[in-house]
């Protein structure tokens, strides 16, 4: 796969229903002209991903939302798109007829994000068209911050923009816009506290039919290293041993792990930091031939802690 940094090119060959991976702040993405169902059908065959899970649009204009959401457009996505575009927030809302259904998975709604990262932003500008664009990972492998994340796991899309690491390290939160209030579908990026600022958050269970989920990206198992991994807990803590890799949340949260690989994803737990730091960890982890299964500290689940703890669970759930 073809690396570089040229953004110019790299959005002529999205115009061109090429596949061309980008930054954003939160993870690398996969991306593909949206309205161009063969370049889309290509997103989910090189991510071997099921084509009941629907892709983020990536737009770099508000004014490209009209392409998107059927009109009435709900206030709410006026509010949530001042307070938090661009960034990592993911709008999901009635689609218009137009967006073609592999996109959403044959859903009547649309998932719509205008990411921060400058190269990603660009890239958009330039194409010219809404890019849709799922994480540049095989599906439910560790998501990639990196354009080294990326080349382990993907070889065939056309072009790699190599924007350095991502800032935020961990995924868009994931909304959907309904009468009355918006619902949390994916906690991310953007806090639950920080979206309850600008508007109401329906917490009731939605109903859904039996074997559906509210969200089709909601599987109890994803974004998981290809070897175990354990959230430490006072009855697992002493199977830790030579053989395992050790992840904890900051230099002073100690336990002694002598002999042991240990990385540190904080100075002194800030929980941004230990986003930003997650899947790094996990990827190195997994990368080392000697460690046979990996041990990782839980966090708080406030702010973007609750995001960061429904990773690891996802994570490490085959081995509860
Ligand atoms: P990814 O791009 O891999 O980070 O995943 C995007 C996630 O957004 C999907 O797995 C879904 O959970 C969610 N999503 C995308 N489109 C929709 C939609 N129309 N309705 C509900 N959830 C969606
Ligand atoms: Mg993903």
């Amino acid at each position: 796969m073809q690396t570089g940094t040229d953004i110019a090119f790299a959005a002529d060959l999205l115009r061109n229903g090429k596949l061309v991976v980008f930054p954003t702040e939160t993870v690398y993405g996969l991306g593909a002209n949206a309205f161009d169902p063969y370049a889309v059908a290509k997103v989910f065959s090189v991510k071997k991903r099921p084509t009941f899970d629907p892709l983020i649009v990536h737009i770099s204009a508000f004014g490209q939302v009209e392409q998107l959401f059927q009109s009435p457009v709900d206030e709410q996505v006026y509010t949530l798109a001042k307070a938090f575009w661009p960034g990592p927030l993911t709008i999901v809302h009635h689609k218009k007829p137009e967006v073609p259904d592999l996109v959403t998975s044959g859903l009547p709604t649309v998932a719509v994000r205008m990411p921060a990262h400058p190269v990603a932003a660009e890239l958009i500008r330039m194409a010219g068209v809404p890019v849709a664009a799922p994480s540049a990972n095989l599906f439910g492998c560790l998501s990639p911050t990196s354009a080294n994340h990326v080349k382990k796991q993907l070889n065939e899309p056309d072009y790699l923009l190599d924007g350095g690491q991502t800032i935020y390290g961990i995924e868009s939160t994931v909304v959907s816009v309904e009468s009355g209030g918006i619902r949390i579908l994916r906690h991310g990026a953007i806090s639950e506290e920080s979206l309850a600022a600008h508007v109401t958050i329906l917490t009731e269970e939605k109903a859904v039919k039996p074997g559906q989920l509210p969200s089709p990206g909601m599987l109890k198992s994803h974004y998981s290293p290809r070897k175990p991994l354990y959230i430490i807990k006072d009855s697992n803590f002493g199977k830790i041993n030579e053989e395992s890799g050790v992840i904890i949340k900051s230099a002073q949260s100690g336990g002694n792990f002598n002999g042991i690989k240990t990385i540190s994803l904080s100075e002194n737990g800030n929980l941004s930091e230990i986003a930003v730091n997650l899947f790094a960890a996990l990827h190195q982890m997994e990368d080392d031939p000697e460690i046979k299964q990996i041990f990782i500290e839980p966090v708080a689940e406030s702010g973007i802690g609750k995001a960061i703890m429904d990773r690891l669970r996802k994570a490490s759930f085959n081995y509860l």
